[in-house]
């Protein structure tokens, strides 16, 4: 038997499954990478905002130095919009490193972590991570079910991941439900409230978390650059929460977690309204776009509150993995959830509207 390295619990872990890369795509299906549609990741179809774009460039000269370690320049704007003070923020390389270090700051081998069947893949690998007890509660319509989640809570359970709205279902969880679960929580216990689609929401659906952490000394609220800001490749996100929290995150995080380029860049997309009101406009079109076609296909789908719908293609195991293979052969890459126990169901990140016709006429395809 060859020599095993690391703890037991690393090598239980199951490698996370990104969204195939277009050149992969088109090497393997001897496609053009220009024909390709990516529909897999919950990107943003408009790409990078121009306001960041020229922040960045007016950035490059400083590279040669490390990052301003303590974000005060991103922090001061996080600060003023979400009117806490900027010791309430911790920054983070993408919202996954926020997961990641809440679980290295708050939880210790053996102990246990709560989150919900379906709901964040990285929730498992922080947790698995640091050696930590998973404890999945069983979904509910799709989605959190709060009262589950509470009723589960064990003597050791130190840490609870809650993804509003979730990914990959999109279903979403009332303020006054998240509230009343709140309530519910021993005060020891951190509760990580995961909002990276919070932009998506409609107007009568925006509430704002950040301010709960006022009164709940054991919220920390997450928010990411990646989504709605058009930030992905860069790897930007930050946590809200009390200073007794994000103290213990920023000894536990790298010091310079946050590069310069991502520091200007979010900066300049954070007062780009019209980038964001341009994107949540596209989104909601291209939502009725996917739906409606589904309505007409006779297709089951989850009633999304994110950039993305999870759909069912079919009612056998195979369902998801064969539709997707279809449309892969077309140039269309969408995420197959397989890996999330839902193998008949396939995840499509709303596009642009060419990008959305093309995937629902290679599923009509697909499907024939
Ligand atoms: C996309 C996503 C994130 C964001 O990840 P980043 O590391 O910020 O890119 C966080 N949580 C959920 C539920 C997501 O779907």
């Amino acid at each position: 038997m060859p020599q095993q390295f690391g703890p037991e619990y690393v090598r239980a872990i199951a490698p996370y499954q990104a969204g195939k890369p277009i050149a992969e795509v088109a090497r393997e299906f001897g496609l053009d990478e220009a024909s390709i549609v990516k529909l897999a990741s919950n990107e943003n179809p408009f790409g990078v905002p121009e306001s960041s774009k020229q922040a960045m460039a007016a950035t490059l000269s400083e590279l040669g130095r490390y990052p301003d370690a303590n974000g005060f320049a991103l922090k001061a704007v996080l600060s003023k919009r979400y009117g806490v003070s900027p010791d309430w923020i911790t920054l983070g390389n993408g919202s996954n490193d926020i997961l990641e270090i809440a679980a290295h700051a708050f939880v210790q081998g053996g102990q246990s972590v709560v989150y919900s069947q379906y709901s964040f893949a990285v929730y498992a690998l922080a947790t698995q991570g640091v050696g930590a007890r998973p404890i999945v509660v069983p979904a509910k319509a799709y989605g959190h079910d709060l009262d589950a989640m509470a009723a589960s809570i064990e003597d050791d359970t130190r840490l609870i991941y809650i993804a509003n709205p979730n990914n990959p279902t999109g279903t979403f969880i009332a303020p006054s439900e998240i509230e009343a679960f709140l309530k519910r929580v021993p005060a020891h216990v951190v509760v990580v409230l995961d909002e990276a689609y919070n932009e998506y929401l409609a107007p009568e659906q925006q509430f704002e978390s950040s301010q709960w952490v006022r009164t709940y000394p054991n919220l920390l609220v997450s928010r990411t650059f990646s989504k709605a800001y058009g930030l992905a490749g860069l790897r930007v996100g930050f946590a809200i929460a009390q200073p007794a929290l994000t103290d213990l995150m920023n000894r536990i995080r790298q010091p310079f977690n946050v590069n310069s380029l991502a520091q200007a860049a979010a900066i300049a997309a954070l007062g780009d309204k019209d980038f964001l009101a341009q994107g949540a406009a596209n989104n909601a079109a291209g939502y009725r776009q996917f739906v409606e076609a589904f309505a007409e296909l006779g297709l089951e789908y989850v009633p999304s509150f994110g950039n993305f719908v999870l759909v069912r293609v079919g009612m056998d195991d195979s369902a998801g993995a064969r539709i997707n293979l279809a449309l892969l052969k077309q140039g269309v890459i969408v995420r197959p959830v397989g890996n999330y126990g839902l193998p008949q169901w396939l995840r499509i990140s709303i596009g642009l509207p060419r990008e959305n016709a093309l995937f629902l006429a290679a599923l009509r395809k697909a499907l024939a």
